[in-house]
């Protein structure tokens, strides 16, 4: 059999050059644009004046793997609780820079509150929620002047939802003077991309290095978002913030977030993501950290946690027995995580199978680093376990999830361990 030739390109996410802007807190510098991971942001649900809820809150997002966290500043008491908020959180050790989110009265709280000014490490400006007529200019150029002086980064955070009411009128009267109009979801584009772009110049021209200025323009339609960034992705060179907004509950927020981000982000838009789920009654904040970690570990863009590859299971799984060996297994690792990540150094590179029959159980089980293929109907009662693409050993009788556990750990403690132990065997 003759080979393709020239053999299929594989596909390989671009990336748009984006100048790189600095969020720190102390001595934690979080790189966003240039060269850095693309980073995973979040956002509290808190009232921000309740300080210890909101330390609760951001520690947990933080060990999820949010790098970045919001919270909302809207009153002076909010405003108030940032510095205990931000030692609350040095107490416990987590050093996750903070990010306020500033509406209508921003100039206001940070130049009332200059020890908040100084806990935050961004201030999110939103130009359509700044001020009107012409306090809009002044109250813009005061919050740029004091992340000037407390040497803070920016984002330019354009929400269709609270647009640039005067920008959109006045493109409305200049399209409305055009022979051939556009149509007003044509507006309603360059208005979100114009009003991004003329503030970031704003900034710049108050002093602003444009690598401190990151730019989002949220809209909760997917194809919008991805018409919206791309067109500023072409017209900029700022880092850029991506989320759809008010993406919604559950599976349809995960889903409707997931085609969003991934096609910019495999067309290299994009250096910080957000994923903006509402959260199911009593369900953890921390969710849309899960699923932004997962969007950008199944793009293959970084990796954070071992991977599972499991089957569906059809009619040849007469028992649920491989789902709840999916979970189990799932749940191990992650539970393994914080302490496998400072460890065993890769570890999150690892690649798992969890199958439910003959038919494609000992295939994909080869292709993992370490796979388990579970009889399905009519097959006979055992389950090869394979290393590496080698059959090791037959698992069989009420044991086999803790066994498996087993072998998975000391399969992890041989591969990654290594590094780790070499100190102690040289003492
Ligand atoms: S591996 Fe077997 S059990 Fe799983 S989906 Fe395929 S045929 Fe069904």
């Amino acid at each position: 059999m003759q080979l393709l030739d020239p053999p299929i390109p594989e596909a390989v996410p671009a990336r748009h050059r984006t100048r790189q802007a600095r969020v720190a807190w102390r001595d934690t510098i979080v790189t966003v644009g240039g060269d850095a991971p693309v980073r995973v942001q979040s956002m509290t649900n808190t009232d921000t004046a309740d300080a210890i809820a909101t330390a609760i809150q951001v520690k947990e997002l933080a060990q999820a793997g949010s790098e970045l966290v919001r919270i909302t500043v809207n009153t002076p008491e909010a405003a108030a609780a940032v510095p205990a908020i931000r030692e609350q959180l040095d107490r416990m050790g987590v050093t996750v820079p903070l990010i306020g989110d500033f509406h209508y009265n921003g100039h206001r709280l940070l130049a009332d509150f200059p020890d908040c000014a100084q806990a935050l490490s961004k201030y999110r400006i939103n130009p359509g929620n700044v001020g009107k007529g012409d306090k809009k200019d002044r109250q813009f150029g005061q919050m740029i002047d004091i992340a000037l002086r407390h040497d803070k980064p920016v984002r330019i955070g354009v929400n269709w939802g609270s647009l640039d009411q005067e920008l959109l009128a006045a493109l409305m009267d200049g399209n409305a003077r055009r022979a051939q109009p556009y149509d007003a979801r044509q507006i309603m584009v360059q208005a979100l991309v114009m009003s991004a772009l003329e503030s970031a110049g704003r900034a710049q021209g108050l002093g602003m290095d444009p690598g401190q200025i990151l730019l989002s323009c949220k809209v909760s339609n997917v194809q919008d978002l991805v018409t919206v960034y791309r067109a500023l992705a072409a017209r900029c060179d700022h880092p850029l913030h991506l989320g759809l907004t008010e993406a919604g509950m559950g599976t349809k927020g995960a889903v409707a977030s997931t085609a969003a981000l991934a096609i910019l982000l495999q067309e290299g838009i994009g250096d910080t993501i957000r994923v903006s789920l509402t959260p199911e009654p009593g369900a953890p904040r921390s969710q849309e950290v899960v699923v932004a970690l997962e969007i950008l570990q199944a793009l293959g863009l970084r990796a954070f946690t071992p991977s599972v590859t499991a089957c569906p299971g059809c009619g040849r799984t007469t028992s649920t027995f491989f789902q709840e060996l999916t979970q189990t297994i799932d749940a191990f690792l992650r539970a393994k995580m914080p302490v496998w990540r400072t460890r065993y150094p890769g570890v999150e590179q690892l690649r798992v199978a969890v199958m439910g029959c003959i038919v494609n159980g000992p295939g994909e089980s080869k292709h993992a680093d370490i796979g388990i293929s579970l009889p399905g109907t009519g097959e006979a009662p055992a389950a090869p376990v394979f290393i590496d693409g080698e059959k090791r050993v037959t698992l069989r009788g009420d044991n086999i999830a803790a066994e498996f556990q087993s072998i998975v750990e000391q399969y992890v403690d041989q591969r990654y361990g290594a590094t780790t132990r070499r100190p102690d065997r040289a003492a």
